[in-house]
Parts: C-alpha cells; sequence; structure tokens
C-alpha cells in the first residue's frame, strides 16, 4: 500500500460492483475510509468484505430519491464527519433505435445519471466548502463526448453528466474543491450483460464485438479507471479541475 489517500474519507456510489467497487477498493487499499452506497445491500457488503482492515462501510442509498440521499448522508456525516472525496459513479444504460425508446426512459436515465450527480454532491459539498479542499469524481462515458450507436437516451445523459461536471468547476474554482469527470470507454462489468440482453446477444460475444470497435482491441478492466479515480480523488491532481478525462481503450484521442 502506498497510501495516496491516507486520512481521507470517501463516498462511492453504485459501489456494490463493476467501477464503483474497483474504485472503493483501490481507495481502501490507498488508506481512505469509505462509504458504498447503491440500491442492492448485499453487493455493498461484499465490497465491504473484499476491503483492507475493515476501511469500506455498506449504507444503501438510491441516488435517485431525496429522501434516500438525505439519510446516507446524514449517516455519513455522522460516522466522517465531513467527507474529502465524493465518488459520483451510480449509472444506468438503455439501449435501442431512436424511434423505438420512449421518453419515459430518458427521464428515467437522466434521474440517475445526472440529477443523481446533483444530488450526491449537494448532500456533501457544504462540508467540502466549508474546509475549503475537496474533490468530486463524476464517473461519465465516452458516451459523454461523442455519438454512439443505439444509445440516445444514455448518450444524452451522458452529455449532461460532462455539462454539469464543467459547471460545477468553474462555480467550485475558488474554493479549492475540484471536480473533474473520467470518460471510461468499454468496461468489464455487469453493465455489458445488461448490454447484450438489450441488443439481444451473448455477453461474451458481445465483449468481443466491443473490443473489435477499439483501436486497443480489448475492453478494459475496472481497476484501470480506478487508478485515474485515485489520482483525483488525492492531492496529487490539486491543481486540476474541470477536466473530462478519457480511458477509452483509444477510442478518443487528444
Ligand atoms: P454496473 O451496472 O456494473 O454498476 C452500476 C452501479 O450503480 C450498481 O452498483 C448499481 O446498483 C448502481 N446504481 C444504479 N442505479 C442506482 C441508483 N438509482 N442509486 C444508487 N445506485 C445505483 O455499471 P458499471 O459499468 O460499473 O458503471 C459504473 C459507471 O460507469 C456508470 O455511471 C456507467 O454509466 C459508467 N460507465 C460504464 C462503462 C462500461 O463499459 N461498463 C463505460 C463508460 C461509463
Amino acid at each position: 500500500m502506498t497510501q495516496r489517500l491516507e486520512g481521507k474519507s470517501a463516498v462511492i456510489t453504485g459501489g456494490g460492483r463493476g467501477i464503483g467497487k474497483a474504485i472503493a477498493l483501490a481507495y481502501a487499499r490507498e488508506g481512505a475510509r469509505c462509504v458504498v452506497t447503491s440500491r442492492r445491500f448485499e453487493d455493498l457488503e461484499q465490497t465491504a468484505a473484499e476491503a483492507p482492515d475493515g476501511l469500506v462501510t455498506a449504507v444503501a442509498c438510491d441516488v435517485s430519491d431525496d429522501s434516500s440521499v438525505k439519510e446516507m448522508a446524514d449517516r455519513v456525516h455522522e460516522m466522517f464527519g465531513g467527507v474529502d472525496i465524493v465518488v459520483n459513479n451510480a449509472g444506468i444504460h438503455a439501449a435501442g433505435r431512436f424511434m423505438d425508446i420512449e421518453p419515459e426512459t430518458y427521464s428515467r436515465l437522466y434521474e440517475v445519471n445526472v440529477v443523481g450527480i446533483v444530488r450526491i454532491s449537494q448532500a456533501f459539498l457544504p462540508g467540502m466548502l466549508e474546509r475549503g479542499r475537496g474533490s468530486v469524481v463524476n464517473i461519465a462515458s465516452t458516451a459523454g463526448l461523442f455519438e454512439s450507436p443505439g444509445q440516445a437516451p444514455y448518450n444524452a445523459s451522458k452529455h449532461g453528466a460532462v455539462g454539469l461536471t464543467r459547471c460545477m468547476a468553474l462555480e467550485l474554482a475558488a474554493t479549492g474543491v475540484t471536480c473533474n469527470a473520467i470518460c471510461p470507454g468499454f468496461v468489464d462489468t455487469p453493465m455489458l450483460d445488461g448490454f447484450a440482453d438489450l441488443v439481444g446477444a451473448e455477453s461474451e460475444e458481445l465483449r468481443a464485438q466491443l473490443a473489435q470497435r477499439t483501436p486497443m482491441g480489448r475492453i478494459l478492466d475496472p481497476s484501470e479507471i480506478a487508478d485515474l479515480a485515485v489520482y483525483l480523488g488525492s492531492d496529487e491532481s490539486s491543481g486540476m479541475t474541470g477536466q473530462t478525462m478519457a480511458i477509452s481503450n483509444g477510442m478518443r484521442m487528444s
């Protein structure tokens, strides 16, 4: 352990599996005390059980529900006082042709992928502003940077998450609190199984197809996203805000 996050406390939404779980375990290995939240408590308990030194605590929370977020934030404030790092990772996906997707699907994704970030950030920012330091790390997507086929509601919500990150960063810039977004490409998580179901493909077949669409020729491991999230939560990134950083299997180069 290098302890790059020693003495810090963090909240990671959607921390029961996939990218959120990898981030929580990486944060704990670097010495941070973490709360992981999502709607499925059993998954969260598993993340907590795998973390070193009891550093991860599971607290159920639905980021699309005001009272659930308030309840979780009250509990975290009791445990930690305030938090140094908020990772807005919880997200949901939808796929299909534009003319086949009901408007309601756009609202559902926006509630979680955009307004979820707003609810969680507003719950923890007052403490960060009071202390004059903190990091907000939003997990957006390459779907927030450029067009993606058959994913209009997801793409629209992730463009929203990228715009929100930049606006938050601008307003927070002089306060000592940073706000950045990570934009992953294709990552090997249960979300890809859901994607496969939606398009009627076998999971492994879909993974192979997605890998072929990338310059690297492979999909990413969640730990590769977690490594960047460690940097963005650490003091090493204190001069960086408003950035949208692609870890994109080579799909986005700039
Ligand atoms: P996943 O489906 O494996 O995990 C998502 C997590 O979010 C789950 O723990 C789920 O319970 C939680 N969640 C969903 N809705 C929630 C809600 N209303 N309240 C609280 N928690 C909720 O997905 P993942 O691949 O690990 O994705 C994590 C993030 O990364 C998402 O924002 C996703 O859009 C983004 N992302 C994923 C990929 C990929 O290829 N897997 C690519 C780009 C971006």
